[in-house]
């Protein structure tokens, strides 16, 4: 087995380290590795279980999207919805980005546990000029850096559901694809067999690995595509309406796109359906190499299809590309499925979200929305350290203030003295709080004082919602949450008209679908949340854990009188 030694790598890793703490823990620096909790020696899985597990994130879907376009689905996702179907489901947390929304999936636990509070965050102890840490780079490895990581899983602090699976089932695989390298780690967690994601034009893996012959097909016939062109895609006649020009500044005319792919473009290639046409194509190779589902374990097969995210952020999420690319996915996730059933293996399906998102503000307007706005720019750390420097007269001791973006976590340097840190932060609050966009400002040991909440996550306070992206040591000195409708990316740019992060439902809410065949569905509009997932599916394979390995609840996804739960 080729990559058995990988595994071997990652294996004292796992064994090594305590069980990552409660919520509450103070991080002790080296960080705590991730361990599985030890489960009842097992030989094989139960006999009912499926025999695949295929955990299927879509980037940028939320609930809202699904609920536009389900009417038209026929394909991959008109199968899912004969099985269990949760509309609501909630990415609980405040900082809705990609790299906490997908750590919640498999480990089911939220940021404040998992450690993934944000896709960058800093360290103000960093020997880095701009202190700021990528969610799945290795630091520690001299190549590395935040823009070009050596990616690494180190800082998930809990095992994923493969992990589980593995430890229970030592012959099971877990296996991973996605466009974004930050996906295929979160769902997969620190034992991966294998993992890929898409760099330049090409499928690539983790350094000091080989990609497997499935990898180099692909790679293969994405190169063709990439050096040759393609033509538009055609637009179904339910897209008609959505097909609209507005100009929306430096970012041009949006809403008329096909995806015409000019010679040599691996970036437009990656923002268009073709990305995820070509993971799906991956993972069926995978299947097919690994004969994934077919052995005697269970095994699981995490796919991110970013696209939509990609296209989200181009292009906004109620334009003429948003459709093509729903029409497209859903035909796509229908010959992937297809293939599964022809291999006649026993599988079970989750489709979830990473977070939502939310339109261009400049559509908004005239689709009746009219408060809706972009962010002003001078809620950027950079500019709100400047400022407070010239204020507080604190002009020797280099930037104030790390942070990324408008919104979410503020740090406060480190070369500061006690009294200049918290005359600074004093200063921050006032300058903030005073601003028309904001909603709201908290600060660490405000958000510290209150516990993890449970309960419906869609009645949650803000700060709440806070409190379950907060861990100490990663998070910042303070909090920004701006106001609802307000967008966070202030100036549209190319590939960049809309953005995603904050603690509104637009972004927090997603859908939530299982299927398995022979299985009863039914819809369950009661909200739920992401971290129920790896405990449903945990059930379903009979895998007994330990009380309290997850922060989220059994869901029943039987529609009928069985109890999908009752093996736990
Ligand atoms: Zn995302």
């Amino acid at each position: 087995m080729r990559f058995r030694a990988f595994a071997s790598l990652i294996a004292p890793l796992l064994a090594a380290g305590a069980v990552a703490g409660p919520a509450d823990a103070r991080p002790p620096k080296p960080e705590p590795a991730a361990r599985a909790p030890e489960p009842p020696a097992e030989e094989a899985a139960p006999a009912h279980a499926p025999k695949l597990v295929v955990a299927i994130a879509v980037d940028q879907f939320s609930a809202d999207l699904f609920a536009q376009y389900r009417q038209h689905y026929t394909g991959g996702f008109a199968k899912l919805l004969s099985g269990a179907v949760f509309p609501s489901a909630f990415q609980s947390h405040s900082g809705t980005e990609t790299c906490p929304g997908h750590s919640t999936m498999l480990t089911g636990v939220h940021p404040s546990r998992n450690g993934i509070i944000a896709n960058n965050w800093f360290d103000p102890d960093s020997p880095r000029p701009d202190k700021q840490i990528y969610c799945v780079e290795d630091e520690n490895d001299p190549a590395s850096s935040a823009k070009n990581p050596v990616v690494s899983p180190r800082h998930l602090l809990v095992p994923t559901l493969g992990e589980y699976v593995k430890k229970a089932y030592p012959g099971s695989r877990n296996v991973a694809v996605s466009a974004k390298d930050r996906t295929v780690v979160m769902m997969g967690g620190h034992a991966i067999d294998e993992g890929y994601w898409y760099l330049g034009g090409q499928f690539t893996t983790f350094k000091g690995k080989t990609l497997s012959p499935a990898a180099q097909a692909e790679n293969e016939a994405i190169g063709k595509v990439i050096h040759d062109g393609a033509p538009p895609y055609d637009s179904p006649e339910w897209c008609g309406p959505r097909t609209m020009p507005l100009n929306v500044g430096e970012a041009g005319t949006i809403g008329i796109y096909r995806y015409a792919l000019g010679p040599d473009l691996p970036d437009s290639f990656r923002v268009s359906p073709r990305m995820d046409a070509a993971t799906l194509d991956l993972a069926t190779r995978l299947v097919d190499q690994d004969k994934l589902g077919q052995g005697p374990a269970t095994d699981v097969l995490s796919v991110s299809l970013s696209a939509t995210d990609y296209i989200g952020h181009g292009y906004g999420p109620q334009g003429l590309e948003m459709c093509i690319q729903q029409a497209e996915l859903d035909r796509n996730l229908g010959a992937f499925f297809e293939h599964l059933d022809k291999l006649g293996i026993d599988y079970v399906v989750e489709l979830t979200a990473d977070h939502g998102g939310i339109d261009a503000p400049e559509r908004l307007q005239i689709q009746g929305y009219p408060q809706a706005q972009r962010a002003d720019a001078a809620l950027s750390p950079q500019v709100l350290g400047d400022a407070l420097a010239k204020q507080l007269g604190i002009t020797d001791k280099g930037p104030l203030l790390f942070g990324e973006g408008v919104s979410g976590d503020i740090y406060i340097s480190h070369a500061l003295s006690r009294e200049q840190h918290d005359q600074v932060l004093a200063a921050l609050v006032q300058k903030l709080k005073a601003h028309k966009q904001v909603e709201a400002v908290f600060t660490a040991p405000e958000i510290a004082a209150i516990p993890v909440a449970q309960g419906n996550p869609q009645d949650w306070s803000i700060l709440q919602r806070v409190r379950a992206s907060y861990y100490p040591g990663r998070s910042g000195d303070l909090v920004v949450v701006l106001k609802r409708g307000v967008q966070t990316t202030p100036v549209p740019k190319s590939g960049g008209v809309t953005g995603h992060g904050t603690v509104w439902d637009y972004d927090r809410r997603v859908p939530l679908l299982f299927w398995r065949k022979g299985l009863a569905g039914f819809e369950q509009p009661a909200p739920v949340e992401t971290v129920d997932i790896a405990p449903s599916l945990a059930a379903v394979l009979g895998l007994k854990l330990p009380a309290g390995t997850f922060d989220g609840r059994c869901l029943d996804i039987d529609g009928g009188p069985d109890d999908s739960c009752a093996a736990q």
